[in-house]
């Protein structure tokens, strides 16, 4: 299956896309986490990626189709993926179809949105910390690690994203809602797009996904 995991930063995107790849034994593509490997690894990608993620404002359009188009390339992704944070743009959707092709739903099985509250996004953000080795994702108040500061799964640092600081955050919304938003509309023409409450416990959301995917 070809999905897109769409809806505000702190939704749960990263968290349930791991889990659903697991489940479809499909790669998950989530380009924040790409562009966060390209800057710490230090390459020319990263190295033009940079300013624009520390300050939490959109790559260029076209980076990150570049990185897209490369990465779906790859064999892996020929029987299907899971896009986490990408598209984030009208323009970035047109690059996707471009590159799917112009099949029913623009090559797409099914645009899931995660819908939750700005309040609540906010709130896991704060709380939000990660493992510095597996990516493993933590909140301080609903899903806390067993001992603090360290992951449960493979003993690594848990760490906070430096652009989960609340001004950052504030543009990333900002951002969300003035690119991003405008997708539900787009995906919702064509048929694809699912919406699913995220609002709640982890479990029932993950649930609701795979309804929505026709997984359950
Ligand atoms: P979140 O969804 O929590 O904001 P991500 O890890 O998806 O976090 O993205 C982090 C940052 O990476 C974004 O704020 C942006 O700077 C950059 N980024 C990720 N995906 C894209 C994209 N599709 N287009 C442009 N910039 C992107």
């Amino acid at each position: 299956m070809r999905i897109v995991l769409l809806g505000p930063p702190g939704s749960g995107k990263g968290t349930h896309g791991k889990r659903l790849g697991e489940d479809l034994k499909a790669p998950i593509v989530a380009t924040g986490d790409i562009l966060r490997q390209a800057i710490q690894e230090g390459t020319a990608l990263g190295k033009s990626a940079q300013e624009h993620v520390k300050s939490g404002r959109l790559v260029p359009d076209e980076v990150v189709l570049g990185l897209i188009e490369t990465r779906l390339g790859r064999p892996d992704a020929a029987r299907g993926f899971i896009l986490d944070g990408f598209p984030r743009t009208v323009a970035q959707a047109e690059g996707l179809k471009g590159l799917l092709g112009d099949g029913n739903g623009g090559g797409l099985d099914r645009v899931v949105n995660l819908v939750v509250p700005m309040e609540v996004v906010v709130n896991r953000l704060r709380e939000r910390w990660l493992c510095s080795q597996c990516g493993a994702i933590y909140n301080v108040s609903t899903a806390p690690p067993k001992v603090a500061g360290i992951c449960d799964r493979c003993g690594g640092a848990l760490q906070q994203r430096t652009d989960d600081e609340p001004e950052t955050v504030r543009r990333r919304l900002e951002v969300y809602l003035r690119e991003t938003a405008p997708l539900v509309a787009y995906y919702e023409r064509d048929s694809v797009l699912r919406n699913v409450d995220a609002s709640g416990p982890a479990e029932e959301v993950f649930e609701a996904i795979q309804r929505a995917i026709g997984k359950s």
